[in-house]
């Protein structure tokens, strides 16, 4: 067995039925491969008995911390709660879904240790089970962002193992709000992908609804790029560039006396600066939003409870010495 430490990093929400099985079929699966690791879940306010199942995990099972936050406050900030409390040589972050395939941590692990690389992605080559609408607006989104940051997340996925020097640079990066595959890709650092296939949820729903997906794609792209604002800026000149000709005429015609018509012509162009007016305006006052939210400098998740058997893996680990 390596005497790295890894640590698992799993956001947990509403899965009271699987966490218990799930977490120990990983624990298995990283003991079997001589993979040394303690558990972080984060509760991230669950309403059913997933602090119970967590409870019960951390009496049966040594190198268990988790924490509990005060309500439910999205995966991002669950992750950070998370991210925050790693104490290994590295972490792999996973949902606790086991929609990222555990099997594949050993390869992540293989791939840090023996070739020193520092982030290791899962990338997605199936999507699973996902709706056309789903996967249509996730390819719309993902080459949007490209285009906008210049950073590449297609296929990218939360299943990441991060040597600790990543999860140090990643804590530097104090926005409150956080797109934690963005944030990955944007820290540089020594990486690489290996390819692996979505499983199918084996219980109970994505706890994701179209809503929050939109919110998250907004915050994604606001946070990553300015671009937008840029784009407004080249519609004003764009349109001034239209107005100059259109200008020129509309006194033409005022002094040869035919001033009356176009009443087409000033409707449309209401119409049409009206709406690019509204819209850039909708685009300003997003990052204004955001920079509202940043200013107010809240915490990123509130935390309510805490259990941890990571000390009695210490001692083990002391004894084993
Ligand atoms: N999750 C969370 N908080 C939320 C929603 C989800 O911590 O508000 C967790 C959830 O328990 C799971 C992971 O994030 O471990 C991924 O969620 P889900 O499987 O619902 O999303 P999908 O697989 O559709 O991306
Ligand atoms: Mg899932």
């Amino acid at each position: 067995m390596s005497d790295k430490l890894i640590s698992i990093v799993i956001p947990v929400y509403n899965e009271e039925k699987q966490i218990y099985k799930n977490i120990e079929i990983i624990s298995k699966i990283l003991t079997k491969n001589g993979i040394n690791h303690e558990f972080i879940l984060v509760d991230d306010g669950s309403r059913d008995n997933t602090w119970k199942e967590l409870k019960r995990l951390s009496l049966n099972l040594t190198g268990v911390y988790a924490v509990k936050l005060s309500r439910n406050f999205g995966k991002e900030a669950a992750l950070c709660a998370g991210l925050e409390n790693v104490s290994g040589d590295a972490c792999v972050v996973m949902d606790s879904d086991l929609q990222h395939p555990p099997e594949k941590i050993p390869e992540m692990f293989s791939l840090w240790l023996d070739e020193g690389f520092d982030i290791v992605e899962c990338v997605k080559t199936s999507r699973g089970k996902e709706s056309l609408t789903y996967k249509l607006s996730s390819l719309l989104f993902y080459s949007m962002l490209k285009k906008l940051s210049g950073f590449d997340f297609g296929g990218a996925s939360d299943f990441k193992l991060l040597d600790k020097k990543v999860v140090d640079a990643w804590k530097e990066m104090r926005e409150r709000n956080t797109f934690f595959r963005g944030m990955s890709t944007w820290v540089g650092y020594k990486k690489t992908q290996i390819p692996f296939v979505v499983a199918d949820r084996l219980d109970g729903n994505s706890k994701w609804s179209p809503l929050r997906l939109i919110k998250l794609a907004i915050n994604a792209m606001t946070s990553f790029s300015s671009l937008p604002l840029y784009i407004v800026t080249f519609l004003g000149v764009l349109f001034l560039l239209g107005a100059i000709p259109l200008g020129i005429e509309s006194l033409y015609m005022y002094f040869k006396g035919h001033a009356v018509n176009g009443f087409t012509t000033v409707n449309l162009l209401l119409l049409i600066i009206g709406s690019i007016l509204m819209i850039s305006l909708g685009i300003i006052g997003s990052y204004i939003a955001k920079i509202y939210d940043e200013v107010k400098q809240r915490p990123r998740y509130l935390v309510s409870e805490r259990l941890d058997s990571r000390v009695r893996n210490a001692y083990s680990k002391l004894s084993n010495d």
